[in-house]
C-alpha cells in the first residue's frame, strides 16, 4: 500500500463520472488524499471545509466553467489549479495560465503523466513555501538583536517613525523609556563577560515579560535599551517602568557558585511632544536616563514637556523634570 501524503489535499472538479472516478482512484492509489466534486459550485463548497492544496478541474463544466472556477478559487484560497480540457483547439495554454492555473491538460491524457503534473505542481508550491520561510527568516534575524533577541537598534528607529507618524495622525500619545544597567562594567570586570551577556539576556526578558501587547522593547546598545510605548501616557509609562524596575531589582544573578549578586537599571521616560522631531525625543529619554543615574541610579527620571495649550509661555527646551 502507498504511503498516505497526508497533508496534501487533491480535489477533482468533473461532471463526467466514469473520468472523476477513475482519476480519483489513480490519485488515491498514488497516495494522495483526494476528493471531488461534479461542479463549480460543488467544488466552491468543498473547499470551505477542506484545506485543498491542489485542484484538478475540467474547463467544461454545468454552470460556472473551469476557468470561472479556477478564478474563484485563487481569488479565496491558497490553491493551485490544473485545468483539463478535451477542446484542444479552443484553449491555449496561455489562456489559462493567464486565467491563474498552474498548468492545462489536454483530455484524453495518460494518468501517469497527470501525476507528474500534479507532482511538479506539488514540488513547485513546496518550493515556493520554503523560498518565503527564508525571507521570512532572514527578515526577523535583519531587525533582530542575536544575543538578547530583542528588537536591534535599526528597527527601534524604524518603528519610533512608524509610531511617530501615528501619533501625528491620531493624535495619540506615546511615551518611550531608555534604561541602562547600573555599574555593569563593574560586573563584567569581576564575573566575566560571558557572565555579563546572560545578564544582558536575562533581563531582555524581564523587560519583555513587563510590557502590555502592543509595546516593543530593543536593545539600544551595549546594555541600554528602550521601549517604545505606543498609546500611552507618561503616567502609565511610568507604570510600565517601574514594573520592569522592581522585576529587575527582584532577580538573583549567580556569575558563581555561592555568590548571588542582584543588579539595578536607571530608567529614564518621557513622553513624544506633537510634531517634534524623532531625534528630540530620543534627546530627552537619554537625558531623563542621565538624571536617574546622577541621582544615584536605580530609579526613574521623567522628562517632560507641556504641550502648548497647558502652557501660556511654552518653551520646549525648558523641561519639566520629575524624578523618584
Ligand atoms: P553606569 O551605571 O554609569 O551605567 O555604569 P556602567 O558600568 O554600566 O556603564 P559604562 O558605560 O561605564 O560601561 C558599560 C559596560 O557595559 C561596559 C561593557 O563592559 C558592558 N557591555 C556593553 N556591551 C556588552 C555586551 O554585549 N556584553 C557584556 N557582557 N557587556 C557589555
Ligand atoms: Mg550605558
Ligand atoms: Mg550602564
Amino acid at each position: 500500500m502507498v504511503k498516505k501524503k497526508m497533508d496534501e489535499l487533491v480535489l477533482i472538479v468533473d461532471d463526467d463520472t466514469e473520468i472523476k472516478d477513475s482519476m480519483h482512484e489513480f490519485i488515491t492509489k498514488s497516495g494522495y488524499n483526494c476528493i471531488t466534486a461534479s461542479s463549480a459550485e460543488e467544488a466552491v463548497e468543498l473547499l470551505k471545509s477542506n484545506h485543498v492544496n491542489v485542484a484538478i478541474a475540467d474547463i467544461m463544466l454545468p454552470g460556472k466553467d473551469g476557468l470561472e472556477l479556477t478564478d474563484i478559487m485563487k481569488q479565496n484560497h491558497d490553491i493551485d489549479v490544473i485545468v483539463m480540457t478535451g477542446y484542444s483547439n479552443e484553449y491555449s495554454y496561455e489562456e489559462v495560465i493567464t486565467k491563474g492555473a498552474s498548468d492545462l491538460i489536454f483530455k484524453p491524457f495518460r494518468f501517469e503523466e497527470l501525476l507528474l503534473r500534479l507532482k511538479k505542481v506539488l514540488k513547485n508550491r513546496q518550493v515556493i513555501k520554503d523560498r518565503a520561510r527564508v525571507l521570512d527568516k532572514l527578515e526577523q534575524l535583519a531587525i533582530t538583536d542575536g544575543l538578547t533577541t530583542l528588537y536591534n537598534l535599526r528597527h527601534f528607529y524604524k518603528q519610533l517613525e512608524v509610531e511617530i507618524g501615528r501619533c501625528s495622525r491620531y493624535g495619540h500619545s506615546l511615551s518611550l523609556l531608555l534604561l541602562d544597567i547600573d555599574n555593569f562594567k563593574m560586573y563584567n570586570d569581576s564575573y566575566g563577560h560571558l557572565e555579563g551577556d546572560k545578564v544582558l539576556v536575562r533581563i531582555s526578558q524581564i523587560i519583555k515579560s513587563c510590557l502590555r501587547t502592543m509595546d516593543s522593547a530593543y536593545r539600544y546598545g551595549g546594555e541600554e535599551f528602550t521601549v517604545i510605548l505606543p498609546e500611552t501616557k507618561g503616567k502609565k509609562a511610568k507604570n510600565v517602568a517601574n514594573r520592569i524596575k522592581r522585576a529587575v531589582e527582584l532577580e538573583r544573578f549567580l556569575p558563581e557558585p555561592d555568590k548571588v549578586v542582584t543588579i539595578t537599571i536607571s530608567i529614564g521616560l518621557t513622553e513624544y511632544f506633537k510634531n517634534e522631531q524623532l531625534s528630540k525625543v530620543i534627546k530627552r529619554a537619554d537625558q531623563a536616563m542621565y538624571n536617574s543615574k546622577a541621582q544615584g541610579r536605580n530609579r526613574i527620571s521623567f522628562l517632560f514637556v507641556e504641550p502648548p495649550s497647558n502652557q501660556n509661555n511654552h518653551n520646549p527646551d525648558k523641561p519639566e523634570i520629575t524624578t523618584n
